[in-house]
C-alpha cells in the first residue's frame, strides 16, 4: 500500500481535521489525534505531528497539504507559494469566498463571497482584516460591521431546515457548499458590473473539478481565473473580508437562535452543544431540533441520550 508521510504543526493539523470533519473516524491508537478516511485513503495525523497519508488516493490527498510543509521552513507567512496560484495574486483585484457553520452543530452554514479592488487593499489592512481565524468575536463584530459598508458582497445563509431536507434527499455537504459559493460569487459578479475581478478565489473545501461538477447544472458566469487554496484567507485580503462578514453573520444567527432558545446556544460540535440541544429538547421538545442544528451529526444522538437520561 502506498504511503505518504508529511510533517506538521498542531495548527495545521487543526486545519486538516476540520477540512475532513466529514469523515472522521473514531481512531483506535492512543497515540494519533483523529483519522480521517475520505475517498481511497486513510489518514492518521500523531500527536509527534507526523500524519500518515495511506492508500491507493493517498498521493492525491497529500499533494492538498504538501505546500504547509514548505510553509514551516519559511520565516515569512505571507511569502508562501502554491504553484497553481498567480505570484502576485495577493496584490490583484479579486473576489474571495469562503464559509463557516460546517462543522458547528447549532446554526447556518453561511457562505460569503466579497470583492476587493486592489485599491481599497491599503484600507482593509487599515481595518485590521487579516486571517479571520485570528480573531476573537468582539474582533470580528467590529470589523465585520465596517467591512460590510465599505466592499460589495454577497451573503448566502442556508438555514438548518432547508439543510436538513437536503442533506435527507442526499446531498452532501461538499454540494451544498459549491452551489452556495457559486451564488455568492455570481451574485457579487452581478454586482460589480462592468468591473471584472482579476481573479476569483475560494477558499478549498473540495478540488476544483470536484467544485465544477457540484454545479455543472447551474449557471456559471465566470470560469476562467477562478483559484483555489487552502488557507486561503492568507493568501488574499478578499477572502479574509468574505471570512470576517461569514463569521460576523454567523455569530448574529447564533445570538438568534439563542434568542429563540431562551438561553445560550454554543458553537462548535463538542459536548457542550450535546448538552444545550439536551437542554432544548426537554425544554421544547425533540420536533424543534431541525429548526436548530444538522441533524445527521453523531450529536443529535448523544443530546437525544442525555435528554433521555435525565427526564
Ligand atoms: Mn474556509
Amino acid at each position: 500500500m502506498k504511503n505518504i508521510v508529511l510533517k506538521m504543526n498542531s495548527q495545521q493539523i487543526n486545519e486538516l481535521k476540520h477540512y475532513y470533519q466529514s469523515v472522521i473516524k473514531d481512531s483506535a491508537s492512543p497515540s494519533s489525534l483523529f483519522v480521517a478516511k475520505p475517498a481511497s485513503c486513510t489518514i492518521t495525523a500523531y500527536q509527534s505531528g507526523k500524519v500518515l497519508f495511506q492508500g491507493n488516493n493517498c498521493e492525491v490527498e497529500a499533494k492538498k497539504w504538501e505546500h504547509l510543509q514548505t510553509e514551516m521552513k519559511k520565516t515569512s507567512y505571507n511569502k508562501r507559494q502554491s504553484t497553481h496560484l498567480p505570484k502576485s495574486i495577493s496584490t490583484l483585484s479579486v473576489i474571495g469566498s469562503d464559509e463557516v457553520g460546517t462543522g458547528d452543530f447549532f446554526g447556518p452554514i453561511t457562505v460569503v463571497a466579497a470583492y476587493v479592488n486592489k485599491k481599497q487593499i491599503p484600507l482593509l489592512e487599515e481595518l485590521g482584516v487579516k486571517d479571520s481565524k485570528h480573531l476573537n468575536d468582539t474582533k470580528i463584530i467590529s470589523i465585520g460591521e465596517q467591512l460590510r459598508h465599505c466592499i460589495p458582497f454577497s451573503l448566502l445563509s442556508l438555514h438548518n431546515e432547508k439543510y436538513n431536507e437536503l442533506q435527507a434527499k442526499g446531498m452532501t455537504q461538499g454540494k451544498m457548499k459549491a452551489l452556495l459559493h457559486n451564488k455568492a460569487i455570481s451574485n457579487v459578479l452581478k454586482k460589480i458590473e462592468p468591473e471584472k475581478p482579476e481573479a476569483i478565489l475560494i477558499d478549498q473545501f473540495v478540488e476544483k473539478e470536484t467544485y465544477f461538477r457540484h454545479i455543472k447544472n447551474e449557471p456559471v458566469i465566470q470560469t476562467e481565473n477562478v483559484y483555489f487554496s487552502t488557507r486561503a484567507e492568507s493568501v488574499h485580503l478578499a477572502v479574509a473580508s468574505a471570512s470576517i462578514i461569514a463569521r460576523y453573520a454567523f455569530i448574529r444567527h447564533i445570538e438568534k437562535l439563542s434568542n429563540k432558545a431562551g438561553f445560550t446556544i454554543p458553537k462548535g460540535a463538542g459536548a457542550t452543544v450535546d448538552i444545550a440541544a439536551a437542554r432544548l429538547i426537554k425544554e421544547k421538545g425533540k420536533n424543534i431540533l431541525p429548526q436548530f442544528v444538522k441533524l445527521h451529526f453523531a450529536n443529535t444522538h448523544k443530546a437525544l441520550q442525555i435528554a433521555e437520561k435525565n427526564k
